[in-house]
C-alpha cells in the first residue's frame, strides 16, 4: 500500500506533505454483488471541512442556494464532540457518537493495547482503530451494493475486511476537481459497476479557518471559493445526467472559533510536564497521568484556570456522550470557547480552531440537501448529526446497524415518509416494535454493536 503522510486537516505541514504523491484511484471486488443488480436510490454525501453553518450568509453562496431552493436546509445541526474530524466524520457514516466508534480524536492512544493513533502518520491505517464500528460502505456493499469515496477520512483503510469499491487514497495535492470528476465517473458507470453511495471530503475552508480566523476578512473569498467548487460539483452531475437522480447532501465536520493570543491557557503554570503525557490537542486536551499520579494531577488540573474545566473522565457529562471508551484519557481538560490550552507559548498557535462544546453555535456545520428523496425549498430547524446516518440508510434503502441516531427526527425531510411514520405527528410517534432496536435513546455501548 502506498505510504500516506498526509495530515487531513488543521497541520501546518498540509502542504509540505501534499508533494510527490501519485493519484491512485483503487478498485476493490464488490464482495456480495446481488447476480440481479438492485435499481438502488443514488447518494452523495459530501463534506467540506470546517464549513461553519453561517458561512452561507455571509458572501453570497448561490450555489448553496440553489440547492436549498430545490431542496431542504437545516439550521441547527448539533454535531459529536469532540467537534474534531475524524471523530465527526465517523460519527456521520456510522451514526455513533465518538465513545462508541471508538475514533474519539484525530490524536489517541489506547491503553488496552499500548498505541497511539495520530492522522498525521500511518498508525491511521491500523484497522483496530476502526473496527469497533462499521461505516456505510461496507454495510451497503454487505448488502450488494456499491460506494465509492474520495477521500473521505477512514475510507482508505481496510475496515472489516473492505475497502470501498472505489476510492482514492488519500493525497491533499489532489484537486477537488479531479476528486469531483472520479465521483462521477463512478456514479455513471454501467448498471453492475455504478457506486450506490459515495463519499467526498475537502479540506477547506477548515485550513484557511485556522490560519486566518473565522472572523478575518479574508475568509469571504475562501467561501466564496467553496461556493463555487460545489457549482463545479453541480455542473459536473448535470452534464453526466445525474442531477435529477443523485440525491447530495452538502454538510461538514464541525465549524470553527476566532482565537487570540490574549486568551492562553499555559498547564505549565499548574502541572509539572514530567506527571503527564498529553495525548491529544486543543481545545480539549486528553491527559495521561503517569502511573499512581492521578489524583495529583487532577488536583493541580481542578480550578486551576477559569477559563478551562477539568473532569475525571467518570465526571465527564453524560450529554457529550464522551466517557465510555478505554481511549479516553482519565483526564480530559476542556477549554471555554476561544481559549488555547498550550504547555506553554512557545507551541504553535493558530487564529482559529474547533473542538470545543457541540452545544455552542461556533461549532456546528452547515447542512443542504436536495434530490429525489428530499422535500423542495424546506427549512428544518434542528437536528443532530447522528441522525443522518438512518436518513441516508432510508434513501438507500438499507438496514442500518444500531446507532444513536433517529430517523424520526429527520423523517420530515423526505419526500415521501418512511413507512412507518404518519403525517405531521403532534408527537413523535412511537416506532414499530421492529424498528426498536435501532431506534436507541441510550447510549449504545460496544456490547450492543455485536461486531
Ligand atoms: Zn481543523
Amino acid at each position: 500500500m502506498l505510504s500516506c503522510l498526509v495530515p487531513r486537516c488543521c497541520s501546518p505541514l498540509l502542504h509540505l506533505w501534499a508533494v510527490l504523491l501519485p493519484i491512485v484511484s483503487l478498485d476493490t471486488p464488490n464482495h456480495h454483488q446481488d447476480h440481479g443488480v438492485k435499481d438502488r436510490p443514488k447518494l452523495l454525501l459530501l463534506s467540506f471541512d470546517g464549513f461553519r453553518w453561517d458561512y452561507i450568509d455571509r458572501v453570497p453562496t448561490p450555489n448553496f442556494r440553489r440547492i436549498m431552493d430545490k431542496g431542504v436546509k437545516v439550521e441547527f445541526v448539533e454535531n459529536t464532540y469532540i467537534t474534531k474530524t475524524y471523530p465527526n466524520h465517523y460519527s456521520m457514516v456510522t451514526g455513533l457518537y465518538a465513545e462508541t466508534h471508538g475514533i474519539v480524536a484525530n490524536e489517541m492512544y489506547d491503553p488496552a493495547v499500548n498505541k497511539s493513533f495520530s492522522m498525521e502518520t500511518d498508525s491511521m491505517y491500523d484497522s483496530r482503530w476502526w473496527e469497533e464500528a462499521v461505516p456505510l460502505w461496507v454495510t451497503i456493499q454487505r448488502d450488494g451494493g456499491r460506494s465509492g469515496a474520495a477521500m473521505w477520512p477512514g475510507s482508505d483503510v481496510q475496515i472489516h475486511g473492505m475497502f470501498p469499491n472505489r476510492y482514492l487514497q488519500y493525497n491533499a495535492s489532489v484537486s477537488f476537481e479531479h476528486r469531483v470528476q472520479q465521483i462521477v465517473e463512478w456514479f455513471s458507470a454501467s448498471k453492475e459497476e455504478a457506486v450506490d453511495f459515495g463519499v467526498l471530503y475537502w479540506e477547506e475552508p477548515d485550513e484557511s479557518g485556522h490560519n486566518l480566523g473565522p472572523q478575518s476578512p479574508l475568509m469571504d473569498a475562501i467561501i466564496a471559493g467553496i461556493d463555487e467548487k460545489l457549482g463545479f460539483l453541480m455542473s459536473e452531475l448535470k452534464k453526466a445526467g445525474l442531477d435529477d437522480k443523485v440525491n447530495l447532501i452538502v454538510t461538514s465536520d464541525h465549524g470553527m472559533a476566532q482565537l487570540s493570543p490574549e486568551k492562553i491557557i499555559e498547564l505549565d503554570e499548574y502541572v509539572d510536564r514530567e506527571l503527564y503525557t498529553w495525548v491529544d490537542k486543543s481545545p480539549v486536551v486528553g491527559i495521561l497521568p503517569k502511573e499512581g499520579k492521578l489524583d495529583e494531577v487532577y488536583a493541580s488540573l481542578l480550578d486551576a484556570n477559569p477559563n478551562m474545566v477539568a473532569y475525571k473522565k467518570e465526571h465527564i457529562p453524560e450529554r457529550l456522550h464522551y466517557q465510555h471508551n478505554t481511549r479516553i484519557m482519565p483526564i480530559l481538560l476542556e477549554a471555554k470557547e476561544g481559549w488555547t490550552i498550550m504547555q506553554n507559548r512557545s507551541g504553535s498557535f493558530m487564529l482559529g480552531n474547533h473542538g470545543y462544546d457541540n452545544t455552542l453555535r461556533s461549532m456546528q456545520p452547515v447542512f443542504v440537501a436536495r434530490g429525489p428523496a428530499f422535500r423542495q425549498n424546506y427549512v428544518k430547524t434542528s437536528m443532530r448529526s447522528v441522525d443522518l446516518y438512518p436518513l441516508m440508510c432510508h434513501i438507500l434503502s438499507i438496514q442500518p446497524l444500531p446507532n444513536n441516531g433517529s430517523l424520526l427526527n429527520v423523517q420530515d425531510l423526505l419526500s415521501s415518509l418512511p413507512a412507518f411514520s404518519t403525517p405531521t405527528p403532534a408527537h413523535p410517534p412511537t416506532p414499530p416494535k421492529a424498528n426498536r432496536s435501532w431506534e436507541m435513546s441510550r447510549p449504545l455501548l460496544q456490547e450492543d454493536l455485536h461486531l
